[in-house]
């Protein structure tokens, strides 16, 4: 097992600093996520863990070797990326086997690696076929399954599921969920922009924003401490509601967040009050956007189907006082 130590790490392409002095430290197993807003830095800075990119500054340490200068081969890492760069005139098997038959492994042990490895992603059925015979998911499977069978010790995820339609992201998703379990052994870290591939699939989150770790921690944790108003309104979605003045001063705070699904309605009383101007129904949840007065609607989420009709006068209220202060600074504020 390999545990990953970053230590002040920075990246500039000529004059432009993109990571701006990483330090993490990735448990060994562990499945570590980065998200952060486009251009962020995420997809750099597993790169640079890869190996495909060189580190302008600090070090980079698998266990307690550093590994600045080793190319990807020497680090044991293997990668997956958004395309599945598969090889379209080699059978499933052989591009699977491709890496180990280039390294002269033993045709018998290629052989029980794949078979090992399909079977694990549900491909076995397929290994005669051509790339352009398999769906996008399989395909995918394809190029998870090439990662698997050269035994990485680390395995690099760059928005693997971002080609795949919704129904077979899910689907994915679980797969990579249960190759994780299977192999408790390896390192993993997938980057993301995805909430709920975020969300379910972490150990922990590492949240990125301009080149900075803003907050790492697990998916709770970040959704029930975020230490700063970028990753409360990061995670979570809908996205939290953020108010100022007046509403935020009674509560002794410069900016106050409430999830939607922290929000009661009544048609009585409540902390505010205010008119539903549209009522989004999903089936599973309903969104209510209410306009109490302040910047933004407050969006509030309500189970099944809401018969509340835009126009209607109605109270919201924060459910057990389940709420977020910020102070001026964006962090948490100190309690009164
Ligand atoms: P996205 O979610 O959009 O994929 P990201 O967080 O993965 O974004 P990166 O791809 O790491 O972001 O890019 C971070 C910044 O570095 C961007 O502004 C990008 O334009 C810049 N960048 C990335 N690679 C290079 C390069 N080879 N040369 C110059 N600039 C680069």
């Amino acid at each position: 097992m390999t545990a990953i130590h970053l230590d002040a790490v920075r990246k500039s392409f000529g004059t432009f600093d993109v990571i701006k002095g990483v330090d993490l430290e990735i448990d060994p197993g562990e499945f570590m996520v980065f998200v952060g807003p486009s251009g962020c830095g995420k997809s750099t800075l597993l790169r640079l863990i890869s190996g495909l990119e060189d580190i302008t500054s600090g070090t980079l340490a698998f266990d307690d070797k550093i590994v600045n200068s080793l190319t990807p081969s020497q680090r044991g890492i293997a990668m997956v990326f958004q395309s599945y760069a598969l090889y379209p005139h080699m059978t499933v098997f052989d591009n699977m086997a491709f890496g180990l038959k280039l390294a002269k492994g033993d045709a018998g042990e290629i052989k029980r690696r794949v078979h090992k490895a399909a079977e694990m992603l549900q491909i076995g059925a397929y290994l005669d076929r051509l790339p352009k015979q398999l769906s996008g998911g399989q395909r995918q499977r394809v190029a998870i399954g090439r990662a698997i069978v050269r035994d990485p010790k680390v395995f690099l995820f760059d928005e693997p599921l971002s080609n795949l339609d919704a129904a077979l992201r899910v689907q994915t998703r679980l797969e990579i969920a249960k190759l994780h379990a299977s192999m408790h052994e390896t390192t993993m870290i997938y980057v993301t922009h995805d909430q709920v591939e975020a969300m379910t699939l972490a150990d922990r989150i590492c949240v990125l924003r301009d080149g900075i770790v803003e907050q790492v921690g697990t998916p709770l944790e970040l959704y029930e401490n975020p230490q700063s108003i970028f990753v409360a309104g990061f995670i979570g979605s809908p996205k939290m509601n953020f108010l100022t003045d007046k509403y935020a001063q009674t509560y002794g705070a410069h900016t106050l967040g409430v999830r939607p699904e922290h929000l009661q309605i009544s048609q009585k009383d409540g902390t505010w009050d205010g008119k539903l101007i549209l009522a989004e129904n999903l089936g599973s949840d309903t969104y209510l956007y209410i306009d109490i007065g302040a910047k933004d609607p407050l969006v509030v989420r309500q189970d099944g189907t809401a018969r509340q009709q835009p126009g209607e006068r109605l109270f919201i209220s924060p459910i057990n006082n389940n709420i977020h202060r910020f102070d001026q600074s964006g962090r948490p504020a100190a309690h009164s």
